[in-house]
């Protein structure tokens, strides 16, 4: 039996894993769970998975979730980063599930690796801001970081059994997001409504706009770097509308080994839950038939700026990675509410980066600067005229 806690339960990727976890409640067993602001969706959450701790975002949701259990067997509940930290360390637990949105994961996730935990990591920005720092803490911890993300999944499994100084490449499969076939002069026009809807991938509000601009794959190219240790002129990222093929190892030999599979992301978190075993999950069946054929387009750097800024801050290094992701955060929810164009995400985040003096080598506190920095910059940035002029909505 596995004991888990799950960062993150009420989000995309947090739901999904207690769908797994339901699948094979002889295998796993959910002792903490923290969630952000939905205490509905936890409450539920706890009746069914029984965890021993939860925590929330603060003092105010946990004395109403506090209020709305009842029962001898109700979990003591926790808030804020102390609690979340909390649940990430429990003595009791063996791996957790590190799937919070954004940078908020960052600690956390530190926190479970400190305390030697396995971490099945799902929050890319962990890797992003502090890869280096945070893989080298697991590997002197002696802890497993297994990721989740559907492409660094697929190459983590065909990976396997197989020796890394062999690769001659990695290459990142793109959806190409809602826009992929829209003219690059229509998108200064697009709603959040438009960009919300993805055509293949279910996820939360965040992830789907950064793949409608593309930024979730620049993140990936830094996420993958820090994962497998490869520079980033050795991955490549090839569009490929289907989302069937999520992602591909080429070997030295000319052999490329790729993992293929309905776009579900029980699949990725179902293999990091259980690894290094395979789990029965039933889903529906990959129809190659049905799919009939796979297609492979090269991205459009000009329609999609963000991919070009994000390889250029993970060439740079040191905080750029952590700004890109800050500055992108803030830009995503100017652009959700409404108070900037689509095309100024990119503007505004290669505008903070132009601004940023870049910190080589840094430790955790200075990457946490440089993203409170990064923020606050791009946040006057989205506010100031300039801002507004250059989005025509
Ligand atoms: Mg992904």
């Amino acid at each position: 039996m596995k004991t888990l806690s799950i960062l993150g339960s009420t989000g995309s990727i947090g739901t999904n894993a207690l769908d797994v976890i339901d699948r094979h409640r002889s295998l796993f067993a959910v002792v903490g769970l923290a969630a952000h602001r939905n205490i509905a969706l936890l409450k539920e959450q706890i009746e069914r998975f029984h965890p021993t701790v939860v925590a929330v975002a603060d003092e105010e949701r946990a004395v109403s979730l506090e209020d709305m259990l009842g029962g001898p067997e109700r979990p003591a509940v926790l808030f804020g980063s102390e609690g979340y930290r909390e649940i990430a360390s429990l003595e009791s637990v063996d791996m957790v599930l590190s799937a919070m949105s954004g940078a908020a994961g960052l600690l956390p996730t530190i926190a479970a690796l400190e305390s030697g935990k396995d971490v099945a990591l799902a929050n890319k920005e962990t890797l992003v801001m502090a890869g280096d720092k945070v893989l080298a803490l697991a590997e002197s911890k002696g802890a497993r970081v297994l990721p989740v993300d559907s492409e660094h999944n697929a190459i983590f499994q065909c990976l396997e059994g197989h020796s890394r100084g062999n690769v001659s490449k990695l290459i990142l499969t793109a959806s190409g997001g809602p826009f992929l076939y829209r003219d690059a002069g229509d998108l200064v026009s697009v709603t959040p409504k438009d960009a919300l809807k993805h055509p293949n991938w279910e996820m939360g509000s965040k992830i789907t706009i950064d793949s409608a601009t593309m930024m979730n794959k620049g993140l990936e190219i830094i996420e993958a770097m820090r994962l497998f240790s490869i520079g980033a002129d050795r991955i490549e990222v090839v569009v490929h509308p289907e989302s069937i093929v999520h992602s591909v190892v080429a070997y030295c030999d000319g052999s490329h080994l790729a993992q293929l599979g309905i776009p579900d992301m029980r699949i990725p978190i179902a293999y990091a839950l259980a690894y290094p075993e395979r789990i029965t999950l039933s889903l529906q069946e990959l129809d190659l038939f049905a799919v009939g054929r796979l297609t492979f387009l090269p991205p459009d750097l000009d329609k999609f700026p963000c991919l070009r800024i994000a390889r250029s801050a993970a060439e740079r290094g040191g905080t750029a990675p952590a700004v890109l992701n800050a500055a992108n955060e803030i830009a995503v929810e100017a652009f959700l509410g409404g108070r900037i164009g689509f095309m100024d995400i990119a503007k505004i985040v290669e505008e903070t980066l132009c601004l940023h003096e870049i910190r080589k080598s840094p430790a955790i506190d200075q990457v946490i600067e440089a993203d409170a920095w990064a923020r606050a910059k791009a946040a006057e940035l989205a506010s100031s005229p300039l801002a507004g002029a250059a989005s025509p909505k």
